[in-house]
């Protein structure tokens, strides 16, 4: 028996509208507020006494060789969540980033918003990208951030199938912003802080030019604060352990 064309043109809205649920729900959790609330692994939340710092979108050979510069200077250690299409760009420097004690993790292949569903891509990019951090560093990524923290059904169907966790962070600097400096960036993170939270900045601009100058300059006071309150700071690989 055949369905009356009312009832298949019903039947196919509510599909579309299940698979945009299925592919836009999960993004519910780029709210803050909600994260730390609901999801406090998905928001970074380790242990008490850890702060985990984070860097997005490198590695740049413009600017990420001074924030491994800053970071030695500091002894601080960080985890990377670079772009696979840039690692492959600069392998030497991807490679380095890794040679002097930091974690690499993957941001994606390519900084794309996911307007659409689009699983197979998803897993191809993400697949893709964990290739590439494998090959270059010898060590095999744990963790998922997706671009503009934009966790979609997709997205976490295809870090699941990579191995990798998603992990978005609980305090930014929003070092990405037209007027950001040092100053802006350090007291935007301190409104967030707290033990065991996780830390998002940016080693290279997408957006308005020379904004990483402004974290790069918030690090000290950072990691002065951290310090104070008596918290190690570190990569996401000592955060839960
Ligand atoms: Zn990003």
């Amino acid at each position: 028996m055949r369905a009356a064309p009312r009832t298949t043109a019903l039947l196919a809205g509510l599909a579309a509208i299940v698979s945009l649920a299925g592919h836009a729900g999960p993004a519910a959790t780029w709210l803050p507020w909600l994260r730390r609330a609901w999801f406090p692994s998905l928001a970074g939340i380790g242990r008490p006494g850890h702060v985990a710092l984070t860097f997005d979108d490198g590695p740049d050979p413009a600017s990420t060789p001074l924030f491994l510069d800053a970071l030695d200077a500091l002894g601080v250690r960080a985890t990377f969540f670079v772009l696979g299409e840039s690692a492959c760009r600069h392998p030497r420097l991807t490679r380095q980033i890794r040679d002097r004690g930091h974690e690499v993790a993957v941001h994606g292949w390519t900084h794309d918003r996911p307007w659409v569903p689009g699983v197979r891509h998803d897993m191809r990019d993400v697949r893709r990208a964990a290739a590439a951090v494998s090959d270059l560093t010898g060590a095999a990524p744990r963790w998922y951030r997706p671009p503009y923290g934009i966790l979609t059904g997709g997205r976490r169907v295809a870090a699941a199938r990579a191995g990798l966790k998603p992990v978005l962070w609980s305090a930014w600097g929003q070092d990405w912003t037209a007027g950001a400096t040092a100053a802006s960036v350090h007291a935007t993170i301190a409104r967030d802080l707290a033990a065991g939270g996780t830390v998002l900045l940016h080693d290279t601009d997408r957006s308005a030019r020379g904004r990483w100058q402004a974290a790069l300059g918030a690090l000290p006071a950072l990691i002065g604060d951290c310090q104070a309150s008596g918290w190690t700071v570190g990569p996401l690989e000592e955060h839960w352990s």
